[in-house]
């Protein structure tokens, strides 16, 4: 197989080997078309039955849908044909024949629903839409990658088991550490904050977090890939800054090198978010959320912001934006308030109308505020002391923000639910695969 042609490759004149699926046959009697699918496309074989070789005609078409094989042939030019070539096979090999009883139609013939299709991701992804969500995250991924080294930012690879959490306790995943209690990690929020504190200064993580969030949501998953990023020596205003170049980086990328799988996807108007997002204060927040008069019941200074509210606010701004200046008590402990306001915190979300992408916000780089903040949160600082003590030890100002990548995905693709954007969700149902 070493000598194999990419369909899309295969010129006319040519004669190559493909391999890939069959992705449908069709007979019309004397002739009859297979149609061989690769990852960069399709092409059709054509068999003349009465000038081929029976055997070659008959493995050819006997052949179950989705099986594997390799064909080796003439390319010609046929106007007909899907791609405007066609195949003249001298031989067929049967590399794997599948069942005739598939649990998926990867022709997308058949629907299927969601849970189906996370069964049987496989099959799932050898349809052109469902792949295309992928590639479309990669490259995404890609472009994040390339905009932090651009700005001087570190990949780094921080632990996901843990001795404690730091989002909460009812949402970790316990497990057993050689016999002792551990965690999967919800957030690698302490890890690189401590990076900022070394030689590094400036970091990004790109990696999983477990949480186990109480209810099943078009939005959650137990299960998600987060985007991290700290820098030390930056406010929070510098640190939405950041976040804002990120996610234009990553739908600039999309528009310029995905543009065959928005196509896929049904997009004809895709663009990159233009001018700056608007930075709307918490408090202006909730006045426009009150006089949109979409809730039942009006926002007072303190709640945080339900569904119900972050969708008025998105359908009134229309586009992303900045919620800053969040009062403290609803923000975690390791965000700094203001010095003039201590009721106000300099955390900031970054939301897409639908919903929140990112969380962020300037931390608290002094020992004695953070300790005070770990017992207000009904934190035991002492468990965190391998944490806090760095900050005995030469911390600077930093900040920093999380993006769940899913979400990204989600929300850049207006998929339906957050599923759509793993290969193998993690939910209260789903375990396997
Ligand atoms: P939410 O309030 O929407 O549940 P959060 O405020 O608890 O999110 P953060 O701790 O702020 O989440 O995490 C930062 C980002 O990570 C979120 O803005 C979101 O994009 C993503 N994220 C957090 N939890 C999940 C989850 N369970 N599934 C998917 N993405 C998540
Ligand atoms: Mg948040």
């Amino acid at each position: 197989m070493d000598d194999r042609t990419f369909t899309a490759d295969a010129e006319p004149g040519d004669r190559v080997t493909v391999a890939g699926w069959v992705h449908e046959v069709r007979d019309l009697g004397g002739i009859a078309f297979l149609i061989l699918r690769d990852k960069s496309g399709k092409i059709q074989v054509k068999f003349e039955k009465d000038e081929m070789d029976d055997d070659l005609v008959e493995t050819g078409l006997g052949v179950h849908r989705e099986s594997v094989i390799a064909v080796t042939g003439a390319v010609e030019e046929e106007e007909r044909a899907p791609t405007g070539v066609e195949m003249l096979p001298e031989s067929v090999d049967v590399l794997n024949e599948a069942d005739a009883e598939l649990p998926l139609d990867p022709s997308g013939k058949v629907d299927a629903d969601l849970s189906t299709r996370l069964d049987n991701r496989t099959l799932d992804l050898r349809k052109d839409e469902v792949k295309a969500i992928f590639e479309i995250r990669a490259e995404i991924l890609r472009a994040v990658r390339d905009y932090f080294r651009s700005i001087g930012s570190t990949e780094i690879n921080t632990p996901k088991i843990v001795a404690t959490g730091t989002e909460g306790g009812t949402e970790l995943f316990p497990i057993t550490y050689f016999g002792e209690e551990a965690f999967m990690n919800q957030s690698p929020q302490l890890f690189k904050q401590l990076m900022v504190g070394s030689g590094l200064e400036r970091v990004f993580e790109v990696g999983p977090i477990f949480r186990a969030e109480e209810h099943n949501t078009p939005r959650h998953l137990n299960e998600a890939t987060m985007i991290d990023f700290e820098s030390a020596f930056i406010d929070h205003e510098g640190a939405m800054d950041v976040c804002e170049g990120t996610l234009k980086a990553a739908y600039e990328a999309v528009e310029e090198n995905c543009a065959e799988e928005l196509e896929l996807l049904g997009y004809d108007d895709f663009a990159t978010p233009e001018g700056d997002f608007p930075r709307l204060t918490y408090e202006e927040a909730i006045e426009r959320i009150n006089a949109t008069g979409e809730l039942d019941t009006q926002l007072v200074y303190g709640d945080d912001l339900s569904t119900e509210a972050e969708r008025a606010l998105g359908d009134d701004v229309g586009g992303h934006y900045f919620i800053t200046d969040w009062p403290s008590e609803i923000k975690p402990f390791y965000i700094q308030d203001y010095d003039d306001d201590p009721e106000t915190s300099k955390g900031f979300d970054l939301m897409h109308p639908r919903m929140e992408l990112v969380s962020g916000g300037q931390r608290e780089h002094r020992y004695d505020a953070l300790v005070e903040g770990f017992r207000q949160q009904g934190l035991d600082p002492d468990q965190f002391d391998y944490y806090t003590k760095m900050f005995k030890y030469g911390m600077p100002p930093h900040s920093g923000w999380a993006y769940g990548v899913e979400r990204l995905v989600m929300t850049m693709l207006d998929l339906e639910n957050i599923r759509e954007a793993v290969l193998f969700p993690r939910d209260r149902q789903r375990l396997s695969p």
